[in-house]
């Protein structure tokens, strides 16, 4: 056995009801908070931001997906005017990505409230957009201080948009599991990661309302979180970024797709993750039961469904096999086609005519 293994420093607050501490968690990294949202969450950030009384110094709720350079500018702008000396990002991915774009150049510390299930909130991964390309990078400045996860937060999110954003959290889960910086302890995270979210998602599609699901659902977007940030990722995820930055298709969506091809892609070379994978959902055919599971939460299994073109499965072959992530599968051109073919398709995960 060898692996290097560093757990990221952040305090976790994880309860029904949690947001009610936020004054508190405030209180304990400064005195001026910039609250940030979507427009479309605008009602809860002003709850939040009414809740934090003169604590506030207020509301910018403009963060848009995949953080254009534009809005970056524009709230590290009104950071510096309210001289704002914490950032509480409360949303998904695209919130607390605006967040780090704060916190990269002011080294603000960020309070993040998760309310989809995506995991930005436990990594030190910074992503925006300028001119039509996403540059990331990882900084230990953008790493939130505290994350407050709070499920009643999570009740308003539609239900099929919880299936896809659960599915994106097993997919850190499922690649942790055979990354390049995998560990025993990442292994052990991914693995109830897993169970939590193949077991909540389809409880929640029942009964969005579910508050034990939903919890359910978060702790593993949490686990999730932790092996996104600690163990890294691989080619499925290397896909759907190029998915995403290409064609422009839907973040999570995209990685509900995806998902079961890249398994099955990689199934050959990683077959103590496909133990695992299986032990942890209760299936024999991983890659057919994570198809399963997406049409279970109301999913499409299909990139033609998220209206990508097919004349896009050449290129998008190639870009991603561009700068390669590293992968336990030796990535071939024509492998990676047929993935991407078969995706494209809906066709079974493996399948090669
Ligand atoms: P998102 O943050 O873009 O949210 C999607 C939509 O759902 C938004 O309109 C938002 O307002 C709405 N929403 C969020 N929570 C809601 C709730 N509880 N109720 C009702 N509506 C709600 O989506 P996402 O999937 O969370 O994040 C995607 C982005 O995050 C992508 O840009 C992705 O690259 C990034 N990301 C980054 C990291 C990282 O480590 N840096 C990790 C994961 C994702």
């Amino acid at each position: 056995m060898r692996f290097n293994y560093r757990s990221l420093p952040c305090n976790v607050v994880f309860h029904e009801g949690a947001l009610a501490q936020l004054p508190e968690e405030v209180k304990k990294l400064g005195s001026k908070a910039l609250v940030l949202s979507t427009p479309e969450q605008r009602p809860i950030a002003q709850c939040a931001a009414a809740a934090l009384g003169d604590l506030s110094v207020g509301l910018f709720d403009r963060a848009t997906m995949h953080v254009p350079i534009e809005v970056a500018e524009l709230a590290r702008s009104t950071a510096r005017e309210l001289r704002a000396d914490v950032c509480v990002a409360i949303g998904g991915g695209s919130t607390i990505g605006l967040g780090k774009a704060i916190a990269l150049v002011s080294e603000i510390p960020i309070i993040a409230v998760p309310t989809t299930y995506a995991g930005s909130e436990m990594t030190q991964i910074w992503g925006i957009t300028a001119d039509g390309l996403k540059k990331t990078g990882k900084d230990a400045r953008v790493l939130p201080k505290t994350v407050i996860y709070d499920p009643i937060l999570t009740l308003t999110l539609p239900s099929t948009l919880s299936g896809t954003s659960g599915i994106n959290a097993l997919a850190h889960c499922a690649e942790a599991l055979y990354a390049q910086d995998a560990n025993p302890i990442t292994s052990i995270v991914a693995e109830e990661g897993i169970r939590a979210l193949a077991t909540s998602l389809p409880a929640i599609t029942a009964s969005p309302t579910n508050i034990d699901a939903r919890s359910e659902a978060l702790y593993g977007a949490w686990l999730a979180g932790i092996c996104l940030g600690t163990a890294g990722v691989a080619l499925h995820h290397k896909l759907c970024h190029t998915l995403g930055g290409a064609c422009n298709l839907p973040h999570s969506e995209t990685h509900a797709v995806v998902l079961p091809h890249a398994l099955a892609y990689n199934a050959r070379a990683a077959p103590d993750a496909m133990r695992r994978l299986a032990r942890a959902m209760g299936c024999a055919d991983v890659p057919q039961a994570l198809v399963d599971l997406a049409k279970a939460v109301g999913a499409r299994t299909a990139l033609k469904d998220l209206d990508m073109a097919e004349r896009d499965i050449d290129r998008v072959t190639d870009l991603a096999l561009e700068n390669p992530y590293w992968n336990p599968e030796p990535l071939t051109r024509s492998g990676v086609r047929v993935l991407v073919h078969n995706a494209y398709w809906g066709l079974r995960p493996g399948s090669t005519n």
